[in-house]
């Protein structure tokens, strides 16, 4: 199996990224946020044991999360490709996946991106109320009670997530984790970088020369 982990900020585009290139099923994708999400709606046994930590706010333990990965990584066949989004978020995760031979990551890749950009890309970010699509407003001229371009919904809004304060807080959190997972990376010789402040088919197309 060879696994890519990638790492970047909340609006590096990594999640985008990883879903297109999931897109013609060569690829498997796992973002542990929305394996989560699903596991929790589902109400598996995996989900309700979430549940308890997320209605907490608390981080969800090493073990329950390397489980989680486990169960998805399992019924691939060893000629699989997979990039994992979001995981490992620390040091320790990282260790925990590197310890059995059948998760064992081959690389991480970082997107790289100036911190002015992200801040700029997620303050200017408005979800749609109905829909959960989201626009920026760089991108569509944004004004209060413009409709959904998706499904003609009437109410786009900033999320509370994406509030100049919390964006400054969840950056500084990331930067702190990451440098652990960057030495970690580093020192087993497996991290590769991208310049992820370019156009989405030009960083696509790198990636898959990284991942070649
Ligand atoms: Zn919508």
């Amino acid at each position: 199996m060879r696994i890519t982990v990638f790492l970047g900020a909340p609006g590096s585009g990594k999640g985008t990224q990883a879903k297109r290139l999931a897109e013609d099923g060569l690829v498997h994708h796992f973002s542990t946020g929305d394996m989560l999400r699903a596991a929790i709606a589902a109400g598996s046994e995996i989900g309700l044991k979430a549940k308890v930590y997320i209605d907490k706010g608390e981080l969800l333990p090493d073990d329950v999360m390397i489980e989680l990965i486990n169960k998805a990584l399992n019924p691939l066949p060893d000629s699989s490709k997979v990039i994992l989004d979001g995981f490992p978020r620390t040091v320790a995760q990282a260790e925990a996946l590197d310890k059995s031979p059948r998760s064992r990551v081959s690389e991480a890749i970082m997107f790289e991106i100036p911190e002015e950009i992200l801040v700029k890309r997620l303050t200017g970010r408005r979800v749609c109320k109905k829909c959960g699509s989201s626009f920026h407003v760089e991108f569509m001229p944004f004004e209060p009670g413009k409709s959904c371009q998706d499904c003609k919904g009437e109410f786009l809004y900033q999320r509370t997530d994406d509030s100049a304060d919390v964006v400054g807080r969840r950056l500084s959190i990331f930067k702190t984790q990451n440098e652990g997972l960057l030495s970690y990376y580093s020192r087993l010789g497996n991290l590769k970088k991208i310049d992820a402040n370019k156009q989405v088919d030009l960083i696509q197309k790198s990636l898959v020369d990284l991942m070649s």
